[in-house]
């Protein structure tokens, strides 16, 4: 008998075990809709062409070396991150009071972020998550010993946002909650609130006494303008909260596997901040020691370099405008066959995924008997979808909506 025998089996992630199963389907025309990876018109993963540059400068770089980065990372690349998120001209970062801490990509920075406020802000409020919300939130959260709670935001009526059940959610918290808050292209559901939206909610964290957690995983990749992304970031900010920001480079720079991030937080001044980035360090120390320093280079030289900077803006512009593209396509063809329902939430959702309002048991008719793989809320990766297998697509949603 193992010390561990009674040790409960936990079950497999359901993406990445959707992934696997849709790996060993040998029917020709299956497609994944379900992991969220830009994929080309081909479905194949796109290194950024700007990525590639950068990696050949470094390999050729004779200075080049595998020595142990700062605790806290790469500190030209933590600089960078966090004006690109705040942006250049941020009051925040003028008035020196923002902290940085290179991170194991956006999830790493999201662990941080709560393991931080759970030790030196407090753990006897919720994590207020929105409903539905990024997989790997509760979990996260849970880790570090801290409660979620879920707040309105869905409204499947509409496919659109609840924003009345949004801010009676966050009215409803206890004072002081952590407010979890996707920047933009929000995951699973792709809709976001409106500027007009932001401010409301914004009026009522600012009323409760909420700490705002944003994360941002997808900056620059929703509507291929970096700046535009970061808008509810910075109008925090401009507001006056103290907050904090996950920056993944995942699916903007593409380096999924490389684990590229940065957490930064924002305080009310520049003697919190530095107690703050001594506290990061010393957690960051004992957990990853050090982050990985392949990935941070590569964003560091294209964000310091005006040429590989306008370059890597195309690129965005390339991933953001086919999906847009995507989304646009499947719209026309789901009218043209006139499925029943309507579907203008197709092209008012942004980012890499659509929330179709597809049921589950029409999810398990597209996996059975059309071998398209996608998770049981209807979630789709619009950037499994190309030239190439939109009519197929279409017409099984088609299909399995009558
Ligand atoms: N946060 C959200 C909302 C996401 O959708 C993702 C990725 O899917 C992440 C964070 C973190 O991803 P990564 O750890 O690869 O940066």
């Amino acid at each position: 008998e193992s010390l561990f025998q009674n040790t409960p089996l936990a079950g497999p992630d359901k993406i990445f075990h959707l992934t696997a199963v849709y790996a060993s389907d040998e029917f020709p025309q299956k497609i994944n809709l379900g992991v969220g990876a830009y994929r080309d018109n081909d479905g194949k993963p796109w290194v950024l062409p700007v990525v590639k540059k950068a990696e050949d400068i470094l390999i050729n770089d004779p200075n080049r070396n595998h020595e142990y980065l700062p605790i806290t990372g790469l500190p030209t690349f933590r600089a960078a991150s966090a004006k690109l998120i705040l942006g250049a001209d941020s009051p925040a970062i003028k008035e020196n009071r923002v902290s940085t801490c290179q991170t194991i990509s956006g999830t790493g920075a999201n662990h941080l972020g709560v393991l931080f406020l759970s030790r030196f802000y407090r753990n006897d409020v919720p994590v207020l998550i929105s409903k539905p919300t990024w997989i790997n939130h509760r979990d996260i959260v849970n880790n570090v010993g801290l409660e979620v709670r879920e707040y309105a935001y869905y409204d499947p009526k509409t496919n659109g946002l609840d924003i009345d059940g949004f801010l009676k959610s966050l009215n409803d918290a206890p004072n002081g909650s952590i407010a979890l808050l996707h920047a933009c292209a929000h995951n699973p559901t792709g809709v976001d609130p409106s500027q007009e939206q932001w401010r409301k909610i914004a009026d009522v964290i600012a009323a409760k006494g909420h700490y705002p957690f944003f994360d941002c995983a997808y900056q620059g990749f929703a509507s291929g303008d970096l700046d535009r992304d970061a808008w509810a970031v910075r109008y925090f900010v401009e507001r006056g909260f103290e907050l904090l920001v996950c920056q993944s480079y995942s699916k903007n720079f593409g380096l999924y596997g490389q684990r590229t991030g940065c957490l930064t937080v924002v305080s009310k001044n520049a003697d919190a901040a530095v107690k703050i980035e001594s506290q990061i360090a010393k957690l960051q120390r004992a957990e990853v020691s050090n982050p990985p320093a392949y990935g941070a280079r590569i964003v560091n030289l294209v964000l310091h370099d005006p040429k590989l900077y306008a370059e890597w803006n195309d690129n965005l512009r390339t991933m953001s405008s086919r999906i847009m593209d995507m989304r646009k396509q499947l719209y026309d063809k789901l009218i043209e066959l006139g499925t029943p329902g309507t579907w203008n939430h197709i092209i008012d959702q942004i980012g890499m995924f659509s929330f179709t309002g597809l049921k589950p048991s029409q999810v398990q008719v597209l996996i059975q008997k059309y071998h398209i793989y996608l998770t049981d809320n209807g979630r789709i990766s619009m950037a499994g979808l190309s030239t190439k297998n939109i009519d197929y697509f279409a017409k099984a949603v088609n299909d399995v909506v009558r």
